[in-house]
Protein backbone atom coordinates (compact mmCIF):
# COMPACT_ATOMS: atom_id res chain seq x y z
CA UNK A 1 0.00 0.00 0.00
CA UNK A 2 1.54 3.37 -1.06
CA UNK A 3 1.38 6.26 1.73
CA UNK A 4 -1.11 8.26 0.08
CA UNK A 5 -3.27 5.03 0.43
CA UNK A 6 -2.22 4.05 3.64
CA UNK A 7 -3.14 7.68 4.96
CA UNK A 8 -6.45 7.81 3.49
CA UNK A 9 -7.03 4.28 5.03
CA UNK A 10 -5.70 5.60 8.70
CA UNK A 11 -8.66 8.43 8.10
CA UNK A 12 -10.92 6.21 6.57
CA UNK A 13 -10.59 3.64 10.04
CA UNK A 14 -9.10 6.27 13.16
CA UNK A 15 -13.05 8.15 13.05
CA UNK A 16 -10.71 11.12 11.24
CA UNK A 17 -13.23 11.33 8.31
CA UNK A 18 -15.71 12.60 10.94
CA UNK A 19 -13.96 15.79 10.98
CA UNK A 20 -12.99 16.10 8.13
CA UNK A 21 -13.92 14.83 4.22
CA UNK A 22 -12.82 12.42 2.13
CA UNK A 23 -12.06 14.52 -0.35
CA UNK A 24 -10.49 17.17 1.63
CA UNK A 25 -8.46 14.88 2.67
CA UNK A 26 -7.21 13.88 -0.70
CA UNK A 27 -6.79 17.08 -1.94
CA UNK A 28 -4.68 17.92 1.32
CA UNK A 29 -2.42 14.66 -0.32
CA UNK A 30 -2.70 15.67 -3.71
CA UNK A 31 -1.13 18.75 -2.79
CA UNK A 32 1.92 17.25 -0.87
CA UNK A 33 2.76 15.23 -3.59
CA UNK A 34 2.53 17.80 -6.24
CA UNK A 35 5.49 19.48 -4.72
CA UNK A 36 8.60 18.96 -6.95
CA UNK A 37 11.83 17.57 -5.73
CA UNK A 38 14.47 20.25 -5.49
CA UNK A 39 17.77 18.80 -7.54
CA UNK A 40 21.72 20.24 -7.04
CA UNK A 41 23.65 18.80 -10.01
CA UNK A 42 27.40 18.57 -10.08
CA UNK A 43 27.45 19.15 -13.73
CA UNK A 44 31.72 18.41 -14.00
CA UNK A 45 32.54 18.71 -17.67
CA UNK A 46 30.74 20.42 -20.28
CA UNK A 47 30.98 17.01 -22.61
CA UNK A 48 28.69 15.67 -20.10
CA UNK A 49 26.07 17.17 -22.41
CA UNK A 50 26.79 14.86 -25.37
CA UNK A 51 28.32 11.88 -23.69
CA UNK A 52 26.39 9.05 -22.07
CA UNK A 53 28.09 8.79 -19.06
CA UNK A 54 27.68 7.69 -15.23
CA UNK A 55 27.11 10.97 -14.57
CA UNK A 56 24.53 11.46 -17.19
CA UNK A 57 22.81 8.48 -17.43
CA UNK A 58 22.12 9.43 -13.77
CA UNK A 59 20.69 12.49 -15.27
CA UNK A 60 18.78 11.29 -17.64
CA UNK A 61 17.10 8.63 -15.05
CA UNK A 62 16.21 11.83 -12.91
CA UNK A 63 14.13 13.53 -15.98
CA UNK A 64 12.57 10.21 -16.35
CA UNK A 65 11.50 9.93 -12.96
CA UNK A 66 10.75 13.04 -11.90
CA UNK A 67 8.65 13.72 -15.43
CA UNK A 68 7.90 16.61 -17.23
CA UNK A 69 7.34 19.81 -14.49
CA UNK A 70 5.92 22.52 -15.92
CA UNK A 71 9.37 24.77 -15.56
CA UNK A 72 12.61 24.41 -14.69
CA UNK A 73 14.48 27.28 -12.65
CA UNK A 74 18.30 26.87 -13.01
CA UNK A 75 20.78 28.51 -10.43
CA UNK A 76 24.16 27.79 -12.67
CA UNK A 77 27.54 28.96 -11.50
CA UNK A 78 28.12 30.28 -14.67
CA UNK A 79 26.32 33.33 -14.40
CA UNK A 80 27.44 35.80 -11.98
CA UNK A 81 26.10 38.86 -11.66
CA UNK A 82 25.39 42.13 -9.87
CA UNK A 83 22.21 42.49 -8.55
CA UNK A 84 20.17 38.93 -9.16
CA UNK A 85 18.02 38.52 -12.40
CA UNK A 86 15.88 35.77 -14.29
CA UNK A 87 15.73 35.38 -17.67
CA UNK A 88 12.56 36.54 -19.11
CA UNK A 89 12.88 36.13 -22.94
CA UNK A 90 10.53 33.97 -24.86
CA UNK A 91 13.58 31.99 -26.50
CA UNK A 92 16.90 31.75 -24.50
CA UNK A 93 19.51 30.89 -26.91
CA UNK A 94 22.43 28.34 -25.69
CA UNK A 95 25.41 29.65 -24.32
CA UNK A 96 28.78 28.19 -25.92
CA UNK A 97 30.31 29.86 -22.68
CA UNK A 98 34.01 27.45 -22.78
CA UNK A 99 37.16 26.82 -24.72
CA UNK A 100 38.80 24.32 -26.06
CA UNK A 101 36.08 21.80 -26.60
CA UNK A 102 34.88 19.43 -29.81
CA UNK A 103 32.72 20.82 -32.74
CA UNK A 104 30.05 18.79 -31.78
CA UNK A 105 29.49 20.13 -28.18
CA UNK A 106 29.45 24.03 -29.99
CA UNK A 107 27.08 22.74 -32.24
CA UNK A 108 24.54 22.14 -29.56
CA UNK A 109 21.45 23.89 -29.46
CA UNK A 110 18.83 23.31 -26.81
CA UNK A 111 16.00 25.15 -27.94
CA UNK A 112 13.77 25.06 -24.37
CA UNK A 113 11.13 28.09 -24.49
CA UNK A 114 11.62 30.73 -22.00
CA UNK A 115 8.74 31.54 -19.37
CA UNK A 116 8.17 35.20 -18.99
CA UNK A 117 4.94 34.98 -17.23
CA UNK A 118 6.41 32.91 -14.52
CA UNK A 119 9.96 35.00 -14.05
CA UNK A 120 7.48 38.05 -13.41
CA UNK A 121 5.84 35.45 -10.76
CA UNK A 122 8.94 35.09 -9.10
CA UNK A 123 10.32 38.73 -9.39
CA UNK A 124 7.05 39.26 -7.11
CA UNK A 125 7.27 36.28 -4.74
CA UNK A 126 11.00 37.55 -3.70
CA UNK A 127 10.84 39.69 -0.95
CA UNK A 128 14.70 40.09 0.10
CA UNK A 129 16.17 41.76 -2.86
CA UNK A 130 14.90 43.45 -5.94
CA UNK A 131 15.21 41.05 -9.19
CA UNK A 132 15.52 42.13 -12.47
CA UNK A 133 14.12 40.53 -15.68
CA UNK A 134 17.09 39.61 -18.22
CA UNK A 135 16.32 39.41 -21.91
CA UNK A 136 20.33 38.99 -22.51
CA UNK A 137 21.21 36.21 -21.02
CA UNK A 138 19.93 32.56 -22.01
CA UNK A 139 20.92 29.41 -21.17
CA UNK A 140 24.76 29.17 -20.06
CA UNK A 141 26.35 25.58 -20.12
CA UNK A 142 25.72 24.70 -16.45
CA UNK A 143 22.54 24.73 -17.34
CA UNK A 144 22.04 23.04 -20.44
CA UNK A 145 24.31 20.31 -20.06
CA UNK A 146 22.20 18.95 -17.61
CA UNK A 147 18.58 19.93 -18.57
CA UNK A 148 19.56 18.67 -21.90
CA UNK A 149 20.31 14.91 -20.57
CA UNK A 150 17.05 15.29 -18.73
CA UNK A 151 14.74 16.36 -21.35
CA UNK A 152 16.12 16.25 -24.50
CA UNK A 153 13.07 17.26 -26.21
CA UNK A 154 13.67 20.38 -25.14
CA UNK A 155 10.08 21.01 -24.65
CA UNK A 156 9.45 22.60 -20.94
CA UNK A 157 10.65 25.87 -20.29
CA UNK A 158 13.58 26.98 -18.88
CA UNK A 159 14.44 29.86 -16.85
CA UNK A 160 17.68 31.08 -15.51
CA UNK A 161 18.73 32.95 -12.27
CA UNK A 162 21.87 34.59 -11.54
CA UNK A 163 24.03 34.85 -8.56
CA UNK A 164 25.12 37.91 -7.45
CA UNK A 165 28.74 37.42 -6.77
CA UNK A 166 28.84 40.15 -4.31
CA UNK A 167 26.42 39.27 -1.81
CA UNK A 168 27.75 36.79 1.57
CA UNK A 169 26.48 32.54 1.72
CA UNK A 170 23.94 33.80 3.99
CA UNK A 171 22.11 35.81 1.02
CA UNK A 172 22.24 33.08 -1.41
CA UNK A 173 20.76 30.53 1.47
CA UNK A 174 18.21 33.05 2.25
CA UNK A 175 16.89 34.14 -0.76
CA UNK A 176 16.51 30.74 -2.20
CA UNK A 177 14.10 30.42 0.83
CA UNK A 178 11.79 32.39 -0.93
CA UNK A 179 11.87 30.61 -4.34
CA UNK A 180 9.99 28.12 -2.10
CA UNK A 181 6.23 28.40 -3.54
CA UNK A 182 7.38 27.41 -6.82
CA UNK A 183 7.56 24.08 -5.94
CA UNK A 184 3.69 23.87 -5.54
CA UNK A 185 3.53 25.40 -8.86
CA UNK A 186 5.37 22.57 -10.57
CA UNK A 187 8.67 24.32 -11.08
CA UNK A 188 11.80 21.92 -10.96
CA UNK A 189 14.74 23.72 -9.33
CA UNK A 190 18.35 23.10 -10.22
CA UNK A 191 21.05 24.36 -8.41
CA UNK A 192 23.99 23.45 -10.70
CA UNK A 193 27.69 23.70 -9.90
CA UNK A 194 30.49 21.30 -7.85
CA UNK A 195 30.79 21.43 -4.46
CA UNK A 196 34.46 20.52 -5.16
CA UNK A 197 36.20 22.20 -7.98
CA UNK A 198 39.55 23.59 -7.61
CA UNK A 199 40.83 23.98 -11.93
CA UNK A 200 44.13 24.71 -10.55
CA UNK A 201 44.91 21.55 -8.81
CA UNK A 202 43.96 18.88 -11.24
CA UNK A 203 45.74 15.83 -11.69
CA UNK A 204 45.85 15.44 -15.29
CA UNK A 205 47.63 12.42 -15.14
CA UNK A 206 44.29 11.10 -13.18
CA UNK A 207 41.94 11.49 -15.24
CA UNK A 208 41.18 7.93 -16.45
CA UNK A 209 40.85 6.61 -12.90
CA UNK A 210 37.43 6.15 -11.47
CA UNK A 211 36.99 8.35 -8.50
CA UNK A 212 40.28 9.80 -7.57
CA UNK A 213 40.73 12.59 -4.71
CA UNK A 214 43.36 13.61 -3.66
CA UNK A 215 43.51 12.82 0.54
CA UNK A 216 41.99 16.33 1.47
CA UNK A 217 39.38 16.14 -0.96
CA UNK A 218 38.31 13.16 0.01
CA UNK A 219 38.11 14.29 3.59
CA UNK A 220 36.04 16.97 2.62
CA UNK A 221 33.68 15.33 0.14
CA UNK A 222 33.26 13.04 3.39
CA UNK A 223 32.49 16.40 5.78
CA UNK A 224 29.93 17.30 3.39
CA UNK A 225 28.33 14.56 2.83
CA UNK A 226 28.05 14.36 6.56
CA UNK A 227 26.74 18.26 6.87
CA UNK A 228 24.23 17.30 4.18
CA UNK A 229 22.42 14.27 5.30
CA UNK A 230 22.40 15.77 8.93
CA UNK A 231 20.78 19.13 8.00
CA UNK A 232 23.71 20.91 9.70
CA UNK A 233 23.21 23.55 6.97
CA UNK A 234 24.88 26.49 9.19
CA UNK A 235 28.21 24.60 8.59
CA UNK A 236 27.89 24.76 4.89
CA UNK A 237 27.00 28.53 4.83
CA UNK A 238 29.97 29.55 7.01
CA UNK A 239 31.96 26.37 5.10
CA UNK A 240 35.48 28.30 5.58
CA UNK A 241 35.15 27.28 9.22
CA UNK A 242 35.27 23.73 8.00
CA UNK A 243 38.86 23.55 7.79
CA UNK A 244 42.07 24.08 5.32
CA UNK A 245 40.17 21.14 3.48
CA UNK A 246 38.26 23.78 2.55
CA UNK A 247 39.99 26.81 0.91
CA UNK A 248 41.82 23.60 -1.14
CA UNK A 249 38.41 22.56 -1.99
CA UNK A 250 36.49 25.79 -2.76
CA UNK A 251 39.55 28.64 -4.12
CA UNK A 252 36.16 30.58 -5.05
CA UNK A 253 32.74 29.93 -4.27
CA UNK A 254 31.15 30.33 -7.56
CA UNK A 255 30.41 26.60 -8.20
CA UNK A 256 29.23 26.02 -4.31
CA UNK A 257 26.63 29.05 -4.51
CA UNK A 258 24.48 26.79 -6.52
CA UNK A 259 24.39 24.17 -3.48
CA UNK A 260 23.25 26.35 -1.51
CA UNK A 261 20.08 27.53 -3.18
CA UNK A 262 18.86 23.83 -3.40
CA UNK A 263 19.84 22.54 -0.18
CA UNK A 264 17.70 26.21 1.49
CA UNK A 265 14.63 24.54 -0.39
CA UNK A 266 14.76 21.77 2.11
CA UNK A 267 12.39 21.50 4.65
CA UNK A 268 11.00 19.20 7.62
CA UNK A 269 9.23 16.83 5.02
CA UNK A 270 11.51 16.51 2.54
CA UNK A 271 13.79 13.33 2.15
CA UNK A 272 17.28 14.00 0.76
CA UNK A 273 19.42 11.53 -1.06
CA UNK A 274 22.91 11.67 -2.48
CA UNK A 275 24.02 10.10 -6.11
CA UNK A 276 26.87 10.66 -8.85
CA UNK A 277 29.01 10.44 -5.46
CA UNK A 278 32.47 10.58 -6.96
CA UNK A 279 35.56 12.40 -7.26
CA UNK A 280 37.15 13.34 -10.77
CA UNK A 281 40.88 13.85 -11.21
CA UNK A 282 41.72 14.75 -7.52
CA UNK A 283 40.29 18.07 -7.17
CA UNK A 284 36.55 17.80 -7.98
CA UNK A 285 33.70 16.32 -6.85
CA UNK A 286 30.33 15.12 -8.88
CA UNK A 287 28.38 14.50 -5.91
CA UNK A 288 24.93 15.58 -6.23
CA UNK A 289 21.46 14.97 -4.14
CA UNK A 290 17.48 15.03 -4.81
CA UNK A 291 15.31 17.07 -2.14
CA UNK A 292 11.64 15.50 -2.27
CA UNK A 293 8.86 14.33 -0.48
CA UNK A 294 9.43 10.44 -1.73
CA UNK A 295 12.49 9.08 -2.21
CA UNK A 296 14.09 9.32 -5.67
CA UNK A 297 15.37 5.91 -6.48
CA UNK A 298 18.27 7.16 -8.48
CA UNK A 299 17.85 3.35 -9.91
CA UNK A 300 20.85 3.81 -12.93
CA UNK A 301 23.56 1.20 -12.95
CA UNK A 302 26.76 2.29 -12.13
CA UNK A 303 29.24 1.55 -14.88
CA UNK A 304 32.96 2.24 -13.60
CA UNK A 305 36.09 3.30 -15.66
CA UNK A 306 35.92 4.34 -18.42
CA UNK A 307 33.13 6.62 -19.43
CA UNK A 308 34.19 8.89 -16.35
CA UNK A 309 37.55 9.19 -17.99
CA UNK A 310 35.35 10.22 -20.83
CA UNK A 311 33.41 12.72 -19.29
CA UNK A 312 36.67 14.58 -18.74
CA UNK A 313 38.35 14.83 -21.81
CA UNK A 314 38.83 18.32 -21.07
CA UNK A 315 37.80 20.85 -18.94
ZN1 LIG B 1 31.12 24.63 -14.34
Amino acid sequence: MERKQFLKYLAATSGLLAMTSFDKLGELFEEQDSIMPVLFMGHGSPMNAIESNIFSQKWAALGKEIGQPKAVLCISAHWLSSGTHVTAMENPKTIHDFGGFPKALFDVQYPAPGDPVLASELVKMVKKTQVGLNHDWGLDHGTWSVVRQMYPDAKVPVLQMSIDYSQPMQYHYDLAKELAGLRKKGVLIIGSGNMIHNLGMVAWDKLNDDNYGYDWAIEFNELLKKNITDKNHAALINYPALGKAAFLAIPSPDHYIPMLYALALQDSQDQISLFNDKLVAGSLNMTSFSISRNTISHNTPDVPGKDTANAMDSL
